[in-house]
């Protein structure tokens, strides 16, 4: 048995495996994929912290709470503000390296982004997820002794005795029947559910099997009905995997049309192309279902060809390689599912309501997003929170002696889903996307009912997390961030409050 089982390889799982491992404590770490698998490895912009003397928390907070259109809850966004500092240096300590400014290499290169009063964002160029990967994957294999790293074991079910999490179902790739794993303590660090929508920015693995699994282990889910999507993912479906046209091309001038080349975006907001990205999504969907196309076009060939190869040129890089030369071609892009800011319910140590078990980074709904997330804050919660969960299990005193579980183990079965896995995402997309009605989120609802009881354990976990963010969004009778409403447009006050999905009865696996 280990001290600690973290279930998923990202930021969050990866701080929670290293920090133990240095605190002492031997790991079990699981992932989906082949690391590095999650979204970190996809994030672009960077990790905002105040970091400038002309910064403050007070400011990181405001902007924080703004975003967060009434619901973040005040508490944690001062914790995560306050202890960001200290993540970064963190950071540092295990070996990230972020870009300098030119000629001082003690004064970080602080970019601005929407929604942020200061330049408080550390960034590596663009590439700012593959560099804490790489730092904290080399950190990973210093510590071999203290962590069992095991990859393509996925996590079907979470085992409960006495309402304590003691442990994992495991699927090992090419495995014919699923196995337990035990460990004092369980960290859930699966990330995100992008990949539930049928347009995503998120990598394959992405599919919030957290949310259902968590949820059958009795834990509280919340906020699950605010999905982020981002306005520009390229279009390209020849892409196996989706790729995103940073908010940094629209602030640079990139100008949004459609196939006729008319600027929708004129009669929609004040700052045109450069609305914030909740209402540049909706408007591009909207341009979408007036038009009957597929996406809608970013324009930079305006710019300098130089400028724009300097600028981005890991964008140009990647769509020249679908044909696109975008210092002369328009770029296909369409809205795309990119960040859900609920989850399994945590408090500021990331204690998930059941005993035994933490979630930390994407799947943890520490309400510091509320109704939507500030750009950049999502890797920063991660880290934050990630520390504090260790800080707490630290605290713990051994548990009491608890026994293996006697289970009934399954049979995993080797049916291919894709084409099921195709047809949720595309009910998700329709019924539970961007703009959304009671009326479409029952019929959304129905659809995915109608696939009845199934026995394939991952494909279950996607189905089932599906169901419970349609179950949320139908929840919330108003528009607030990102629940945007037909029938209930504006925002209501009596809605000010998290809703809150929990299963009554303990489950075991
Ligand atoms: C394209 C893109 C750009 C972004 N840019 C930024 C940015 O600039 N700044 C910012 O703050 N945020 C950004 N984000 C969001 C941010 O990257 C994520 O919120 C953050 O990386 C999540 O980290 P995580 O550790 O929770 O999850 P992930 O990094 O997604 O890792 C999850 C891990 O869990 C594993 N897993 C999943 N299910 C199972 C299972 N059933 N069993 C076992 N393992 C499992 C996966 O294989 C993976 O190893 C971006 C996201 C994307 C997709």
């Amino acid at each position: 048995m280990h001290d600690i089982l973290v279930i998923g390889a990202g930021i969050a799982g990866l701080t929670v495996a290293i920090k133990a491992a240095e605190n002492g404590k031997s790991v079990l770490l699981l992932t989906k994929g082949a690391k590095p698998d999650g979204s970190t490895n996809y994030a672009q912009g960077g990790i905002a912290s105040v970091t400038s003397p002309e910064d403050s928390f007070e400011s990181h907070i405001a902007d924080t709470l703004e975003a967060g259109d009434g619901l973040c809850k005040k508490r944690q966004v001062e914790i995560l503000t306050k202890n960001a500092p200290q993540a970064i240096e963190q950071l540092i300590r295990w070996g990230v390296n972020f870009t300098t400014v030119k000629d001082d290499e003690n004064s970080f290169d602080l970019h601005l982004e929407g929604g942020h009063s200061f330049r408080r964002i550390l960034h590596t160029a663009d590439l700012t997820g593959k560099e804490i990967m790489r730092a904290l994957l080399a950190k990973l294999k210093r510590h071999s002794q203290e962590i069992d790293f095991i990859e393509r074991s996925t996590v079907l079910d979470l085992l409960i005795q006495k309402s304590h999490c003691i442990g994992a179902v495991v699927a090992e790739q090419n495995a014919k029947k699923a196995r337990t794993v035990y460990a004092k303590t369980v960290v859930l660090a699966t990330g995100g559910a992008g990949r539930l929508w049928l347009h995503s920015t998120n990598p394959p693995d992405a599919c919030g099997e957290g949310i259902s699994i968590a949820y059958r282990a009795g834990a509280a889910l919340q906020d699950l009905e605010f999905m982020q999507f981002h306005p520009t993912s390229l279009y390209a479906p020849q892409l196996k995997k989706t790729f995103l046209i940073s908010e940094a091309v629209r602030g640079f001038g990139g100008i949004l049309k459609n196939h006729k080349g008319e600027e929708f975006m004129n009669e929609v907001h004040p700052l045109r192309s450069l609305a914030p990205r909740d209402i540049v999504a909706r408007a591009i969907l909207r341009e979408m279902q007036l038009t009957g196309k597929d996406y809608m076009y970013l324009d930079v060939t305006h710019r300098k060809a130089k400028d724009i190869k300097t600028h981005f040129p890991n964008i140009y890089a990647k769509c020249l390689e679908c044909k696109i030369d975008i210092t002369k071609d328009w770029i296909p892009v369409v809205p795309a599912a990119h960040y859900m800011c609920g989850g399994v319910l945590v408090d500021s140590y990331s204690r998930t309501t059941i005993k035994g078990l933490y979630a930390c980074g994407e799947i943890s709904a520490t309400g510091v997003h509320g109704a939507n997330r500030l750009a950049s804050n999502s890797l920063l919660e991660s880290v934050v929170f990630a520390l504090r969960a260790c800080e707490d299990i630290e605290k713990l005193s051994t548990p009491k002696k608890l026994s293996t579980l006697n289970s009934q183990l399954s049979t995993l079965s080797k049916v291919n889903f894709s084409r099921q896995k195709k047809e949720v995402q595309t009910i998700m997309w329709e019924h539970c996307g961007i703009v959304r009605s009671i009326e479409g989120l029952k019929i959304g609802l129905e659809k995915l009912m109608k696939f009845g009881k199934v026995d394939d354990f991952e494909f279950r976990n996607f189905l089932e997390s599906a169901k419970l963010v349609v179950e949320c969004a139908l929840k919330r009778k108003e528009s607030r961030g990102l629940q945007c409403l037909t029938d209930y447009p504006e925002k209501n006050p009596r809605c000010l409050k998290h809703y809150t999905i929990k299963k009554h009865s303990e489950s075991v696996a």
